[in-house]
């Protein structure tokens, strides 16, 4: 990438990013966007009548610095109710503007300059930036697919990560854009490394609510880990209200201490009226969880056969609303001109995994496709692709 002369030294390598091109490219097209992240489907109505009224309500001035008490209650009566976790809404839970905030203010919050930051690779777009404008420094460890269709990590690997340097573990679990949701074992070796060198863990969990095998295991959960563990979730993604950005970071009050003080001056507080609603979402009865993620199961089953007859190599994802392809049974090109193509030659979007990686070796045979559309839309882009390549 050329020097950008205004742009900071922190921040050069940081270009806008390719979704935003797909995204144009979709739109002159016309082409079924598969590509970025979001549902094209708005979350419960309950939700959003109580933002309406909130605002209706006079709830429109700056809410308290940490979140309002009642979605911070909230926040905590969800962590009890789905993994048994006490956390202290007065001191251990923050309220912040999605969960890419309470990431960035974590990075900010807790790092020296020059600290280390390991992060599995590929991971979501906004962590390298993320270490980068904290001045720390990103310690990738590469997950690589297996043969059975999941993708793994080698233990040595993750160790070697680990130096006199490390601050932070970031463990996005289930994991974007792999769909990869980590194993109690490889949770534990994690922990273990934790404690061994005095680690902090800062796990990003948006996708607790679409895990399709087994249950979500928060690290935080892991014995020794509650003390050490930066637990981050997000409205957007399990109450599909992305543009609302209401995100929370829960953990001990000296942490969550920390990333306050960073959360701070960044946005100071965000949307007032849409924290009344959130905290309705997160007391929803269990009908909710469990149809959102019957509905995700569906999806994943729908648009995973239609790869599959299009030609495809599927890499079935156990949670996420995401599905690795690999492209080299159908096409010699690497994923990045391959997905460039695709709006054209086959009328669908899709992300090539290579924009993931720090190394950029990898992800060359591998795209990524979105789940979280309509039936109809799923299976008219499957459709499509069948037609091109199947
Ligand atoms: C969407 C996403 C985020 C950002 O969540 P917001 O609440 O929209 O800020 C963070 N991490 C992962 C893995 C995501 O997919």
């Amino acid at each position: 990438m050329p020097r950008r002369p205004y742009l900071s030294s922190r921040l050069q390598g940081f270009g806008t990013t390719v979704f935003s091109e797909m995204s144009a490219l979709a739109v002159q097209t016309g082409a079924l966007n598969l590509g970025q992240g979001f549902p094209d489907s708005d979350g419960p109505d309950e939700v959003k009548q109580a933002a309406i009224d909130a605002i209706f309500a006079g709830v429109n001035q700056y809410p308290p610095g940490p979140g309002t008490l009642d979605l911070r209650t909230a926040i905590a009566e969800h962590q009890k109710r789905f993994y048994n976790m006490s956390l202290n809404p007065a001191d251990e839970v923050l309220v912040t503007a999605g969960a890419t905030e309470a990431l960035a203010a974590a990075l900010l919050g807790l790092c020296e300059t020059g600290d280390e930051v390991i992060a599995f690779d590929p991971t979501y777009d906004s962590y390298a930036a993320g270490i980068a404008m904290a001045g720390a420094v990103l310690k990738p460890v590469p997950l690589r697919p297996q043969a059975d269709g999941t993708f793994g990590f080698d233990d040595e690997e993750l160790r070697r990560a680990f130096t006199t340097r490390t601050r932070l573990i970031m463990l996005n679990t289930p994991h974007n854009p792999t769909g990869k949701v980590f194993t109690l074992s490889e949770m534990q070796l994690i922990a273990e490394l934790c404690l061994e060198r005095n680690v902090i863990a800062v796990t990003d969990e948006v996708y607790e609510h679409m895990v399709f095998d087994g249950s979500h295991i928060p690290l935080a959960g892991l014995p020794g880990m509650r003390d050490r563990t930066v637990t981050i979730g997000s409205a957007g993604k399990t109450f599909s209200f992305t543009g609302w950005k209401i995100g929370w970071a829960t953990g001990p009050a000296p942490i969550i201490s920390a990333v306050r003080t960073a959360k701070q001056f960044l946005t100071y507080v965000n949307g007032a009226p849409f924290q009344p609603a959130v905290a309705v979402g997160l007391r929803l009865g269990d009908s909710y969880f469990d149809q959102l993620l019957v509905q995700m199961v569906a999806k994943k089953e729908l648009l995973c056969e239609k790869l599959e007859q299009a030609g495809f190599g599927v890499l079935a994802p156990q949670g996420t609303y995401f599905v690795t392809a690999d492209i080299s049974t159908v096409t010699t090109k690497k994923s990045l001109p391959f997905c460039m193509g695709l709006p054209e030659e086959a009328g669908v979007v899709a992300v090539p995994c290579s924009v993931f990686y720090s190394d950029d070796r990898m992800g060359q045979d591998h795209i990524r496709f979105c789940f979280a559309k309509s039936d109809a839309f799923l299976a008219e882009a499957g459709d499509r692709l069948i037609a091109a390549y199947g």
